[in-house]
């Protein structure tokens, strides 16, 4: 995780995408407590574009509306969530203000067309699984690359660089790049990102863990883990759509134990992928992004008898792909013949644009061209595969006529490994051959130990993000720890400073704990403790961070907030809490709270008095019977 000072700093200079304009009105009165629907829907009404695509939201199928919703209405709105609807915003006008930016080789479209494709197919995953509400769904994928964009904002020159070195930015080896350069990654500023934000850990954790969803160790069973395996398996279906076709069919025969994990038959994966087209162009229409025609998933061939890649794998590298590039059919027949016979898959192109195209295709290891060809030559066609990742790791062998040494210099500048001079000579060839496949082995193996590589580093800043997160959080109930909260609590204490916005502080206490604990144990003290934590969160705001920093003494920071509204979302908390009977072990218990609240005033000159303000009027309400909510003098 990105240490919170550096990211205070990240934030300070401006960088970093963030909402804008009317959005930033809806985000901020979605975050009122006080607010009413009517009062929202006047506000977002100032902006056409936005209700349409809100409404396209409450429209998708998801949502199982029998007629589609046309004009934005308190039922409309209530249906989708006020903290969906907070942040679909969000993500929405991040779009509208990151169409473009600095950063060479990073394409702004292509990022946006697949982060709404990672949306739409993690929505519709979701539902089948019921990870999380429908809108919530959609934003969390939408905004799962964020931090790519954040990244690119940043540091636009380095990040460049980077895109380049590791071939593209759907680079699996971009995220250990980035460790390596920036101390850390996408996922990790992501995730800071959408905290500041104000969306739920539950998203934060399924952002950081979405790329490699087996090393955040949820309970299998739990919302956290269904949802970050929907992110997951969202984004590979997502990725599918920007892959050249026998590719796709490759990676996607890949999917269906992920999808069956989440309980999605074999049969319906490519049914939710052609629905998940389908609703992504719509998507990219509305949201004026890129699309392009991807051919339906129903239609992608699932036997894995032609898989290239595991056929080669297994029978490691007897057996190549081999292809063959020249405008003369008796020196592509012979080499075929030959090849063929010698056990390797051979196909065939007349020219370097014909090859270039089989090479993508293909994937073969092996490319043998000749130099001169009418239309398009060798010399592009080692060119054009140098400049892909896929064409950096295959041997290209050439073929010249006569050993013309100016020619054969300029295709080894360009990137081929070896010659051969025609006509063909078999034991030579073979000899060749040999010596290519040696090469091919070794890069393979390479690569493998640069695949492990990538794993062992996404490892680590995963148990360095688990390290940091075990000092801040408190182990019984999962909630913030004292440590936490103070540091927090001054970060708001600067912020409002600065801005003048109000602050307000609730002081939690439960009242007669100790009883519980001697007539009940210790043990269903712990669950009693546990359970109120649930309380609090279910009943608190998205914004509201919520801590424990004692036995049964709470602190929650109600950012954003007068005293006015923190007396409310105290006095919620109290009735909820004297509502729902706690059980625990067989044992039902009934409960209260007793809470003071206190907003920063000129009269506080720091953190400690603000608390303490809260703290005598916590003892006032405990003095004057418990079960009540006071406020500081
Ligand atoms: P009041 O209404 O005045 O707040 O009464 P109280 O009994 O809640 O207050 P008091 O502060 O006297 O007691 C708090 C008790 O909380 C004392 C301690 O046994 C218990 N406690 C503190 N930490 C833990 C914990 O982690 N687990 C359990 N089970 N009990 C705890
Ligand atoms: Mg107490
Ligand atoms: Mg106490």
């Amino acid at each position: 995780m990105i240490d919170p000072d550096k990211f205070t700093e990240l934030k300070a200079g401006g960088d970093l995408p963030s909402p804008k304009g009317s959005a930033l009105k809806v985000l901020e009165l979605c975050q009122r407590d006080t607010v009413t629907l009517p009062e929202i829907i006047q506000v977002m009404q100032v902006d056409p574009v936005m209700v349409g695509r809100v409404l396209k939201l409450a429209n998708s199928a998801a949502f199982g509306r029998p007629r589609p919703a046309v004009a934005l209405t308190p039922d409309i709105l209530m249906s989708v969530g006020i903290q969906s609807v907070r942040q679909v915003v969000l993500a929405f006008s991040l779009i509208s203000g990151n169409r473009q930016g600095r950063c060479p080789g990073f394409d702004y479209e292509i990022f946006w067309s697949h982060s709404a494709a990672t949306g739409v197919a993690t929505q519709l995953l979701g539902a089948a699984t019921r990870a999380a509400p429908p809108a919530e769904l959609f934003t969390v994928g939408l905004l799962s690359n964020v931090g790519r964009l954040a990244l690119a904002a940043l540091y636009p020159e380095r990040y460049g660089e980077l895109l380049a070195q590791a071939g593209g930015q759907f680079s699996a080896a971009l995220t250990a790049l980035e460790m390596e350069e920036f101390g850390h990654s996408h996922l990790d500023i992501a995730a800071a990102m959408m905290r500041d934000w104000g969306l739920p850990k539950l998203f934060t954790d399924a952002v950081l863990f979405h790329e490699a969803p087996e090393l955040a160790h949820f309970d299998t069973e739990s919302r956290s883990s269904r949802l970050v395996r929907c992110l997951h398996l969202g984004g590979r279906l997502a990725d599918l759509c920007f892959m050249p076709e026998a590719e796709r069919g490759r990676e996607f025969r890949k999917l269906p134990p992920l999808a069956q994990a989440l309980g999605i038959a074999d049969g319906s994966l490519a049914t939710l992928g052609d629905q998940m087209l389908h609703e992504w162009a719509g998507w990219c229409a509305l949201l004026e992004i890129a699309t392009h025609e991807v051919a339906p998933f129903s239609t992608l061939d699932m036997t894995p008898a032609n898989d290239i890649t595991v056929a080669v794998t297994q029978e490691i590298l007897k057996h190549l792909c081999i292809l063959v590039v020249d405008d003369d059919p008796t020196v592509c027949l012979l080499l075929q013949k030959f090849l063929t016979a010698a056990g390797h898959t051979v196909h065939v192109a007349r020219d370097g644009r014909e090859g270039l195209a089989q090479a993508v295709r293909y994937q073969p290891q092996l490319v043998i061209t000749d130099l001169l060809m009418p239309r398009s030559d060798g010399f592009q066609l080692i060119q054009g595969l140098r400049q892909t990742e896929l064409g950096r790791s295959i041997y290209i062998m050439v073929l010249s006529t006569v050993a013309d040494e100016a020619q054969l210099a300029e295709a080894f500048d360009l990137g081929a490994d070896d010659y051969i001079t025609k006509p063909v000579e078999g034991k030579l060839l073979q000899a060749r051959l040999r010596a290519a496949t040696r090469i091919i082995r070794d890069q393979q193996e390479l690569r493998h130990e640069h695949d492990e590589l990538r794993r062992r580093l996404l490892e680590l800043s995963i148990a360095n993000q688990r390290a940091q997160d075990a000092a801040l959080i408190d182990v019984l109930t999962g909630l913030h720890n004292r440590r936490y909260a103070m540091e927090r609590l001054a970060q708001e204490w600067a912020e409002t400073g600065r801005s003048g916005r109000p602050l307000s502080v609730l002081m939690l206490d439960i009242d007669h704990f100790k009883q519980v604990n001697d007539r009940h144990g210790h043990d269903v003290g712990d669950a009693v403790l546990r359970q109120f934590a649930d309380t609090l969160r279910d009943f608190s705001r998205a914004q509201d961070v919520t801590c424990r920093i004692g036995g049964e003494e709470f602190l929650l920071i109600a950012t954003d907030t007068a005293l006015k509204g923190a007396l409310l979302i105290a006095e919620r908390i109290r009735v909820a809490v004297e509502r729902q009977p706690l059980a625990a072990n067989e044992v039902s218990l009934h409960l209260t709270v007793s809470i003071g609240v206190a907003e920063r005033g000129i009269s506080h000159a720091n953190i400690d008095q603000l608390i303490k303000a809260a703290d005598d009027a916590l003892y006032r309400a405990k003095h004057r019977g418990r079960n009540r909510v006071g406020a500081a003098a």
